[in-house]
């Protein structure tokens, strides 16, 4: 047992992404349940129904949850990001998308953008 400190962590995956979140959120069900998780509105929705977690959700990422993310961040209340972004589709929502990678580089936030990095992240959650 451990008692470290809950981590807040994001989860977002564009709509071609969205199964392959699913698929990840699964596979670390238990580890992922253990810290405070939040999503963009239609993904957390998803993740809710698929898997059942206790998830906090922001508005669409196009009607502003990207930008509520970023805002997040700013403001030291994000400890890691797991974004799945769709690289052969264009985003009507990119200008948010560019800001929020940015933000969380820019302040240094645990970053993932694919399932290897995301699987290489997740010992941090534990
Ligand atoms: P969604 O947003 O989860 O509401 O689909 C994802 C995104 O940021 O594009």
């Amino acid at each position: 047992m451990t008692n470290k400190k809950p981590l807040s962590i994001a989860l977002v995956a564009h709509d071609d992404m969205k199964p392959m979140m699913v698929e990840w959120a699964k596979r670390y069900k238990k580890i992922l349940a253990k810290n405070k998780l939040v999503a963009t509105g239609t993904t957390g929705g998803l993740l809710r129904k698929e898997i059942g977690f206790k998830i906090r959700r922001l508005k669409s990422g196009p009607l502003g949850g990207d930008a509520q993310l970023g805002a997040m961040i700013c403001e030291g209340k994000l400890d890691a990001l797991i974004f799945f972004t769709d690289p052969l589709s264009a985003q009507p929502h990119d200008v948010d998308v560019k800001s929020l990678t940015r933000l969380a580089i820019h302040y240094d936030t645990a970053l993932a953008m694919n399932v290897r990095t995301a699987d290489a992240l997740v010992h941090l959650f534990k």
